[in-house]
């Protein structure tokens, strides 16, 4: 391994068996010999956001080190969601597995193609608690804040609550 970078990685599902669609996708970022799993938050049942009729969701947050430049890890996800059978891409549409990257070390970057860190991140509440189970003394590079110290607007709220289930196949 190269370079070694930390990154947090957002997943998303809301279309399928959405536990095994996160399966998946760690069991996919890990056969990639430049990353390295280090920690996986519990999975959180979802309200959708954007059009609301549509699935549930469940997200969960990963930590990762990785050799990837920036736009190279971006490239991976992609490819990942890609042979995952991401099909519908429609903006806050129901997808079979969405893959964002949330923070790379304590860069603040933006082109066209991304911006770290993610810009909603610090805005959603099913980013936020799942990150602060794994991270709750990260630093929000951009807004110098804890991530347990973000609030969590009331009217933003979409966490329904933690599933039993585990993603385990990292270990
Ligand atoms: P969503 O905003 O719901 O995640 P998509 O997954 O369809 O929507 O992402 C649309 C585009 O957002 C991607 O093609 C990617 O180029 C861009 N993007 C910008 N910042 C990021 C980021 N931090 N992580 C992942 N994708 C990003
Ligand atoms: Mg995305």
């Amino acid at each position: 391994m190269g370079k070694e970078n930390i990154s947090y990685i957002a997943l998303g599902s809301n279309k399928g068996d959405r536990f095994e669609y996160l399966t998946r996708a760690i069991q996919e970022i890990i056969q990639d010999k430049n990353n390295i799993i280090e920690n996986v938050s519990s999975i959180y049942e979802t309200l959708p956001y954007g059009y609301k009729d549509q699935g549930n969701f469940y997200n969960a947050v990963i930590k990762i080190t990785t050799s990837y430049e920036l736009l190279d890890l971006l490239d991976l996800l992609k490819s990942i969601e890609k042979k995952l059978g991401r099909e519908n891409s429609t903006k806050w549409g129901p997808r079979e597995i969405d893959l964002d990257i949330l923070f790379y070390n304590d860069l603040i970057f933006s082109n066209n193609r991304i911006t770290v860190p993610h810009k909603e991140a610090a805005n959603r509440d099913f980013v936020l608690i799942p990150l602060s189970e794994i991270a709750p003394d990260l630093n929000h590079p951009a807004l110098n804040q804890k991530i347990c110290d973000i609030c969590i607007v009331e009217s933003e709220k979409t966490v329904i609550g933690k599933i039993q289930q585990k993603l385990t196949s990292w270990k």
